[in-house]
């Protein structure tokens, strides 16, 4: 039942996070606008790889992982690097991803990570059919390929804990096997495993697009305007946008990777981060992609994009102002090339962005400590597309009181002070 004292609602961000919030909120009667400087789908949103990638429940921060991450940092353009003058600013960040790792820790994020994937295939689909976006959707699953019987070998206990948790999946144990569900690629990878009940969006700029066309037709409003300030007068929300200030009854802070510049003015440090990932988008006919194709120990997937192909990923823990290094992109696109053989490389769209990442690699929900009347989501590194739907619903339910779930505790803005 909404509270109609606290009908006005802000939404700081415009990315797929904010626009899905604004549009739950919106349906259950809120007087909701969105407040990005840049506009809709205007950074991570929109050059993702497009993945609802519900089977992605196991964190970054695995145990063990700092043990291999050296191996990984001494090739510059391996999928994971560190510009060295950032090394110093990234510690505290790290040691608490290695904090993270610890097996206790580590098991609890991937409750919480499964809890939220299953929250989020199911709240995805009532987005879609509440919007009438099924046009915008690919149903073909995924295939995550291994080179040799090592490898696959190596990665069965991640799939029993998939298993463990329900999600659907069939492993496949030769190169015929694979070329039934994609035919073409090089005879290196032997073994797979295929997540059928992945989707994907046709482009994910579009997907955002689509969900804030409709907020815009029910009557919501999406202010071109960068919110400088974040702050409380009289227990109520102040925001400062330029030269004005606006009081809304809430706000929800859903700014992607520059959130916790504004969180900081509200007295709350929250240890979020960059993880900077590229990618090239070929056009129509570059390869015959059936599936999303996961190279998992390379750090790369394609995934097709309005026809063509995406090639995209690579971690690199750079942070916001560093110009892009599109050699990382090359680098990407010259290994699909090794891999997807018939793939035509002319005519690529090369892009970078940034994923707002937490040490856990959980999202932040959760209500800032200063006030319930500002509410945090951002955070979801990897994972915003595939959880935006559910992290509408957790905090339409946070804003209206209806639950308050131990799911929710995982993800509190305080888990880390
Ligand atoms: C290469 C790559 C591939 C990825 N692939 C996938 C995938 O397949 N599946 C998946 O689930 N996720 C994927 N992700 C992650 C996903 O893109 C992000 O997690 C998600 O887009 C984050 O959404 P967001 O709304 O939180 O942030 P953003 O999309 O970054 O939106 C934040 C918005 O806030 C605005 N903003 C910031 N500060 C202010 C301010 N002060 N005032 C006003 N506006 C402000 C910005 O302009 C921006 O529009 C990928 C990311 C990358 C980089």
């Amino acid at each position: 039942m909404q509270d109609r004292a606290n009908k006005d609602i802000a939404v700081v961000g415009g990315g797929i996070i904010g626009v899905s919030i604004a549009l739950k909120l919106q349906s259950l009667g809120y007087d909701v606008a969105i407040y990005d400087r840049k506009g809709i789908a205007a950074e991570a949103s929109q050059g993702n790889a497009g993945a609802f990638a519900f089977s992605e429940i196991v964190p970054l921060a695995t145990p063990g992982i700092l043990t291999k991450a050296p191996k990984w940092l001494l090739d510059p353009m391996g999928p994971l690097s560190i510009p060295p003058a950032y090394a110093l600013q990234l510690a505290p960040w790290m040691l608490r991803f290695w904090r993270a790792s610890w097996k206790d820790r580590y098991h609890a994020s991937m409750a919480a990570q499964a809890e939220l994937m299953s929250l989020s295939r199911q709240a995805l689909e009532r987005q879609i059919e509440a919007t009438q976006g099924e046009r915008l959707m690919q149903r073909d699953g995924q295939l995550q390929l291994f080179e040799g019987e090592k490898e696959f070998r190596a990665s069965l206990p991640v799939w029993e804990t998939r298993r463990a948790h329900g999600i659907r999946f069939e492993l496949l144990s030769s190169a015929e096997e694979i070329a039934e569900i994609q035919p073409g690629l090089d005879h290196r990878f032997t073994h797979a495993g295929f997540t059928p009940d992945w989707t994907n969006t046709l482009d994910p700029k579009a997907w955002c697009q689509h969900l804030a066309d409709r907020f815009c037709a029910l009557g919501g409003k999406v202010e071109l305007q960068e919110v400088t300030g974040v702050s409380l007068e009289g227990g109520k929300p102040k925001l400062r946008l330029g030269g004005a200030v606006h009081h809304p009854d809430k706000v929800v802070l859903a700014a992607g990777a520059w959130s916790h510049h504004l969180a900081r003015q509200l007295g709350e440090k929250i240890p979020l981060e960059t993880e900077r990932g590229y990618n090239t988008t070929l056009p129509k006919g570059a390869f015959d992609l059936r599936t999303h194709v996961t190279f998992g120990s390379h750090g790369f997937v394609a995934s097709r994009i309005n026809g063509g192909v995406r090639i995209g990923g690579a971690v690199e823990l750079g942070g916001l102002k560093r110009a892009p290094n599109y050699r990382r992109a090359d680098v990407l696109l010259k290994k699909a090339q090794r891999f997807m053989p018939g793939l035509q490389t002319e005519g690529g769209q090369q892009w970078m962005g940034f994923r707002p990442s937490m040490p856990d690699s959980l999202p932040v929900i959760g209500c800032a400590s200063a006030s319930p009347s500002v509410i945090f989501a951002f955070g979801h590194g990897h994972l915003g597309l595939t959880q935006s739907a559910a992290t509408a619903e957790l905090v339409v339910s946070l804003i209206t009181g209806a639950r308050e779930s131990q799911l929710l505790r995982a993800f509190a803005p305080q888990r880390f002070s």
